[in-house]
Formats: structure tokens, sequence, C-alpha cells
């Protein structure tokens, strides 16, 4: 069979795979096929189990805190209806799609998909099913969710009696099941079952599908591909021009996103605004040294060092730099991985502000910071998704 390596663009010929090996890429080092003997069962378990939990965690209470008297209970999705009422229309959408729509989608789709394949069928639409699941896994986040509820119970125990609700056990077996059903569930092996990787046609030029890696003859280009449907295409489209805009925009926004506050809390009538900067020096002051690492890596270190790393690629791209390209090739896919977890901060605001919510005692909401920053992590997940990695190799190929 043929694979194509989705990062440098290099195509390998594999005979067949052993069981318990892996099939790297002799460029660049990426892992192109497994066979680890992984069960679609396995998967199939583990997802429903996730989709079970995560439906009964959204609808019952996550969490109930009191001060002086006064109770307030929580649920996941809360702060949606909180941010709607205070104008921040995009934030509430976009925090109610990552943490109740996305991951509820995704395992719906991945439960559908994994007991199809159980069930020895091979529908037309499994592999756009698949494809979906795939796409949403990136933008589900409820692991995210479980640092940042980790992160702020953490802090806010100390304060006042916060108690864990049924919904909020059942989402921490759920997040923690997700994360299972992630390193469980090997992408490769179910596009496999979907429909097999084969041998190119011989002496016929070839291009990799940017979803599924299934390596089709180039004339093919601009068709659905025959696996999961998403349009073929040598490069992404519009590569350079889309990340290099979206890159720039994430670079005006992100000084704004840590002047301002992140969050505005309200204690007997007097507002104070708390950026990024002072919600990590607090916890340094408190002791909470891991804590505080935990926010500055994903909060500021995060962002920063991947908007200089893909504008580092986007220059190495245009002047055809040799230098570092498999480097450059390994961090981008390092970066690809951890910029969703950039939304920790956001996270904390999102299951703690609407538990804050006693009236003329004490109030948290969301800052213009806070908007910025979201803005800042969609931009540079979108840019590190839009940039298509073997243009680095493209650049260098035709230097020579
Ligand atoms: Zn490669
Ligand atoms: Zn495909």
């Amino acid at each position: 069979m043929t694979l194509a390596c989705r990062d440098c663009g290099t195509l390998q010929d594999f005979r067949s795979l052993p069981a318990g090996s892996v099939a790297s890429c002799a460029a660049c080092g990426n892992t192109l096929s497994r066979s680890t003997g992984r069960s679609i069962g396995a998967g199939f378990a583990l997802s429903l189990s996730v989709l079970c939990l995560y439906i009964v965690a959204l609808s019952l209470p996550f969490l109930r805190a009191s001060v002086l008297g006064l109770e307030q209970e929580t649920r996941i999705g809360s702060i949606v209806p909180l941010l709607l009422d205070t104008r921040w229309v995009l934030v509430a959408l976009g925090i109610g799609a990552f943490i109740v729509v996305f991951p509820v989608v995704r395992f719906a789709l991945l439960t559908l998909v994994l007991g199809t394949l159980l069930g020895e069928r091979r529908p037309e639409w499994l592999g756009r099913a698949f494809r979906w699941a795939t796409s949403l896994d990136l933008w589900s986040m409820p692991d995210v969710l479980l640092i940042g509820f980790f992160v702020g119970y953490t802090r806010v125990a100390q304060r006042l009696t916060a108690e864990i609700g049924t919904g909020g056990w059942c989402f921490l077996a759920a997040a923690g099941l997700a994360m299972v059903a992630h390193a469980t569930i090997d992408r490769q092996m179910v596009w496999n079952a979907i429909a097999p990787n084969r041998p190119s046609p011989r002496g016929e030029k070839v291009i990799a599908c940017t979803t599924c890696d299934l390596a089709v003859p180039k004339s093919a280009e601009g068709d659905p591909c025959p696996r999961c449907g998403a349009r073929l295409y040598a490069r992404k489209p519009d590569s350079l021009t889309r990340t290099t805009a979206l890159i720039v925009a994430g670079l005006v926004l992100y000084p704004i996103a840590n002047i301002w506050p992140m969050s505005v809390v309200t204690r007997l009538g007097e507002s104070e605004g708390r950026t990024i900067l002072y919600g990590v020096t607090e916890l340094v002051k408190e002791g909470m040294w891991p804590l505080a690492a935990i926010i500055f890596c994903t909060s500021i270190a995060i962002p920063l060092l991947k908007l200089l790393a893909i504008g580092w690629f986007l220059l190495a791209t245009r002047f055809g730099w040799r230098r570092g390209l498999s480097v450059r090739t390994k961090l981008h896919r390092l970066i690809d991985g951890v910029g969703r977890w950039s939304n920790v901060d956001i996270m904390i605001i999102a299951v703690f502000a609407p538990l804050m919510q006693f009236g003329a005692i004490a109030t948290v909401h969301f800052g213009i910071g806070a908007a910025c920053f979201f803005a800042v992590v969609i931009l540079t997940m979108l840019a590190s998704l839009s940039f298509d990695t073997r243009l680095m190799w493209d650049a260098v190929e035709q230097r020579r």
C-alpha cells in the first residue's frame, strides 16, 4: 500500500505492516500508520460510555456553593445564558459549542461509526461521518474544561465551600474516559477499516487527501475524496495568505488580551479587573506554584510561541530556507496539538463565573481581555490548521 505523509508530502510504499509495528516517514519522522492491534470494539465501548456520561453530566447540577446563607447551583453550560445577558454573544456561542455541542456531536458520530464498523457494514456515509468526528476532536474540549475545573476548584475551595454535584462527578468520569478514548482510537486503523489504503497506480502522479491521508491519482484533484468525502488538493488552497492574515490578527489582539482584564470581580459594590498576569502572580503569592505554571504556560507562553513559530514558518516558506526544515515540521505538529490547551483560563471563568453570582455580595464577569484572548486562541488554532507544512518542503525543493 502507498502512504502519503501529511507533513512533508513524501509518498512511501509499504508491503504490509506486521502486528505491533509503526510505519514512520523517512523524511520527517511523522507516524504514518500503526498496527497496534487496538480493537474497534474497545473504542466503541469507550465512546458510548463518554456519550452517555456527558449527556447526564450536562443535565444534572455541576457545582454548588454558598456564601452568607445564599446558595448557588450551576450546570456545565450555565456560562452561556450568563454571557448572553452581558452582550458577549460570540464568546457565549463559542464556549457553548466547545463544551456542550461539539463534545456531544463528536462522541455521537464516533459511536455511530465504530458501531457500524462492528456490525460489519460499510454504508456510503461512513467516511463522511468519521471525517466530521475527527475534525471535531480539536474543537471539543471536555479535557481542557477538566484542567480548568481542577485549577479553579483548588483556588475557590480555599475561600468558600464549593460542593461537586452529581453532574460534576459524571463530568469528571466522562472527561477522564474521553482522554482514554483519544489514546485508544487510532485514526489510521479506523480509516483502514472504512476503506483500506491501496497501492498507488504505477507511473501516475499521486496526491494525498489532507483529511484521511488516502493516496489518490493527481488527476482526481478538485474531486471529493473516495474515502472521506473531503475535497482533494495537492496542497491546501491559499494556505500562505490565509495563515498570514490569521497570524497578523492574532499578533494585534495578543497584547490587548494581556493588558485588559480577563475577569471583573465585584465585591460589595467595588469592581476590580483581573488580567492574566494578575491571576498568575496571585497563585504564586498563595504558594500554588504548579497551578501558576499551568496558567503561565497555557495562557501567556503557548499563544505567543505559536504566533512566533507560525510567523517563522511563513518566512521560511517565503524565502525557501533549508535550515531547520525537519525541526519546523516537528514543531508544527507539536503546536497544532497543544494550541487548544490555551483555553484553560477561559474554562476557569466559564465554570466559576456562573457559580459566583451572589448579587450585591460578590459577582464575577467576563472582561474585554477574555474576549480578545478567546479570539487569539481561535485565530492561532485556525492559523496552524490552515498552514500546509508541505509548502516548506516544496520551497526548499524549488530552490535546488
Ligand atoms: Zn514526512
Ligand atoms: Zn480523504
